[in-house]
């Protein structure tokens, strides 16, 4: 780790064309040097053979190149891959690895810790301690993409954002690492195969909706009445439910793409028909869908996954009204990996 020298990745392409220029190169070193640090992931100024060994000794007097590093991984039986990944200051986040039959979906960070308190989440009890960079954010999407091409052999299809913290309260860098992933000096992925998922900041889904965003909108839902929904996660307490619905009326009409919500169902806490009904009214605001999403236990016992009955009443329900909803099981569960599990147990930070 170095300090004191700046990070030449928070440069953008014109200001490495910049620095060239005004030490007397060609701005066109700068392109070569983005290229090298963006398309093909050096580590090291020594890696960039095109550049003479003068000039890579001066970018190495100047800059650092502040990579993250795999430093932990764990393989389920299910086939999903845990990584720790070590900050450059010794930070610690996890992304995941999630193949399936037809895709390999990477589940990434966008905090350290989490400053929201939803009461089911491992995260919530990691203070949060700092945003994550762009660089750092695409780093794990690259990380992730190769171990998907060495382990499954294909490259990475899908990306969401339901790693630890909350992506909307870090929404410029969020932002920048998906330009960076959807751009051709990047990955190069569709938006289209991105999806970003919120607990609900009412006023950042409305900026989203007004930069048009091109991926995708997924919402925590897990309750659409007030006080179950305040019990669960205490921001809704800030940000209630009818704001957040006027957030995704105003997502839908700039954006014409459907939000999913995301569902868990519990026992004695949103398993009755009113909870239902509750639901079903909130989707009718904006063209929805439904994710029933399996619960991965925490520890106390204080929420446990309702019973299939519950879910079936949910799914008849929903269905009736022509609302679409899926049933999503749970991956990684053996290895803390699923949903709301990222907490860095194997580590003493
Ligand atoms: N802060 C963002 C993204 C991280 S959580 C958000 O709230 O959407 C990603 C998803 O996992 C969310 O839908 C969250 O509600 C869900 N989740 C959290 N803890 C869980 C748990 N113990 N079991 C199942 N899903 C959980």
């Amino acid at each position: 780790m170095n300090t004191t020298k700046k990070d030449i990745r928070a440069l953008s392409k014109e200001e490495l064309r910049t620095f060239f220029t005004t030490n007397g190169d060609k701005a066109f070193r700068g392109t070569q040097v983005y290229e090298w640090l963006w398309q093909k992931g050096a580590h090291h100024f020594d890696d960039m053979t095109n550049l003479s060994k003068e000039t890579r000794q001066m970018m190495d007097d100047n800059f650092s190149i502040n990579h993250i590093k795999v430093d932990s991984m764990q393989r389920s039986s299910d086939g999903t891959i845990k990584n720790g990944i070590r900050l450059h200051d010794g930070m610690i986040v996890e992304s995941v690895l999630i193949p399936t039959a037809k895709r390999s979906t990477a589940c990434v960070s966008s905090q350290v810790g989490c400053s929201l308190d939803c009461k089911f989440c491992a995260t919530s009890r990691l203070k949060r301690m700092r945003n994550l960079n762009p660089d750092e954010i695409y780093d794990q999407v690259v990380a992730i993409d190769k171990q998907s091409k060495l382990y499954y052999n294909r490259p990475l299809s899908n990306i969401v954002f339901m790693g630890m913290g909350e992506p909307l309260m870090n929404y410029n860098n969020v932002l920048k690492a998906i330009d960076k992933i959807t751009s051709k000096e990047g990955l190069g992925m569709s938006p289209k195969r991105i999806v970003v998922s919120t607990s609900g900041v009412p006023k950042m889904i409305k900026k989203m909706a007004d930069d048009k965003v091109k991926f995708n909108l997924a919402v925590s839902l897990h309750s659409a009445i007030d006080s179950v929904r305040t019990s669960i996660m205490p921001f809704n307490e800030t940000f209630p439910l009818k704001d957040l619905r006027e957030a995704l009326q105003h997502w839908y009409a700039a954006t014409s793409r459907i939000i999913t919500y995301e569902y868990v169902v519990w026992e004695g806490i949103n398993d009755t028909k009113t909870d239902i009904e509750a639901l079903i009214s909130f989707c009718k605001f904006a063209p929805s869908k439904v994710n029933l999403i399996e619960y991965n236990p925490i520890d106390d016992g204080v929420f446990q996954q309702a019973g299939n009955a519950a879910i079936d009443l949910y799914v008849s329900m929903l269905e009736a009204k022509n609302i679409t909803v899926t049933v999503r099981r749970s991956r990684g569960k053996d290895i803390d990996a699923a949903c709301g599990q990222l907490a860095n147990k194997d580590k003493a930070s």
